[in-house]
């Protein structure tokens, strides 16, 4: 049994666990800081470090520390290579550098969707499966390949942009790339809100967010209802192409779009079916079993076996 304190960092907040790994992992204790990104990278740092040596110090089994974060990581030197403005001053920050000097441990770092997709792969909903494609749906669009437990990181710790795949539906969304039609400026749960308002008439609400959207869309607004349906339909074409590129032996949802309802999931199953190859159309789409601990068990994953 190994006991490794994890943290996922992320621009709202910055959770911690402390898991137990053996034959299986649990996270036995939990908790959280606000990350007040908005202080910058230096400040963000300084209070992880201050965090994680405090809660190793009352934990004296933990031998190692395992973090996600988001930015674009650099794993084998465990440093944010860059990261965009909800973090500001996040990118060049030598983390796992900082944490092994603030803790005297061991400490691995990976980005936050590669360890959710790595989290899902192996000790989720795709612990059956060998190959899996994870696609994260929430404020923006992630996802990862893990093949036999390692996640595919690219030349430059990019692959798994998921989000930053072209669709028709939506040519003159601006994306958060800054690139135009990207499917997260449409289809992510800010892009979908984002898309409605560029769409709606006199007639149509103005709303706030995703779930004031799914309200509208539930209260029979066929606005609403058809940006549900066109935007998970697209998202579904954009995975099937996917798949047809890297043949997963799963696909696996998760996210809070994924809390959609029939209208989203009905359209994605009918996207997906539209532009599947026919060896890959059978492919199961499955929904995250792990919820928000995810990426802390990816990243113990990640810690152990990389
Ligand atoms: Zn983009």
């Amino acid at each position: 049994m190994t006991t490794l304190l994890a943290l996922d960092i992320g621009g709202t907040k910055v959770g911690w666990g402390i898991v137990e790994a053996g034959d299986t992992y649990e996270v036995t204790e939990r908790g959280s800081i606000p990350t007040d990104a908005m202080r910058g990278g230096e400040d963000v740092a300084a209070r992880v470090c201050q965090l994680a040596s405090s809660v190793a110090a009352s934990h004296p089994r933990v031998t190692g520390v395992a973090v996600a974060s988001a930015g674009v990581v650099d794993p084998a030197a465990g440093a944010i290579v860059s990261a965009t403005g909800t973090m500001p001053g996040w990118g060049g920050t030598p983390l796992g550098a900082m944490l092994a000097e603030a803790t005297g441990l061991n400490v691995r770092v990976l980005n936050d969707v590669h360890a959710h997709g790595l989290g899902e792969a192996t000790l989720g909903a795709g612990r059956p499966y060998r190959s899996v494609l994870s696609i994260a749906v929430g404020t923006g669009i992630g996802g990862a390949f893990v093949e036999d437990g390692r996640v595919a990181f690219g030349a430059r710790g990019i692959a798994g942009h998921v989000g930053h795949i072209h669709h028709h539906f939506a040519p003159d969304m601006t994306c958060s790339c800054g690139r135009k039609g990207h499917i997260e400026s449409f289809c992510s749960g800010s892009g979908i809100t984002a898309w409605y308002g560029s769409l709606r008439g006199e007639s149509d609400p103005a709303v706030d967010g995703g779930r004031a959207l799914q309200e509208l869309a539930d209260g029979g607004n066929a606005l609403a209802a058809s940006c549900f349906a066109r935007s998970a339909y697209a998202l579904g074409e954009a995975t099937a192409s996917l798949v047809n590129c890297t043949d997963p032996a799963a696909v696996i949802l998760s996210g809070s779009m994924t809390r959609s309802g029939d209208i989203w999931w009905d359209a994605l199953r009918e996207g997906f079916a539209a532009s599947a190859m026919t060896p890959v159309a059978d492919t199961p789409i499955l929904v995250g079993s792990l919820g928000g601990d995810a990426p802390l068990l990816g990243a113990v994953s990640f810690f152990l076996h990389a």
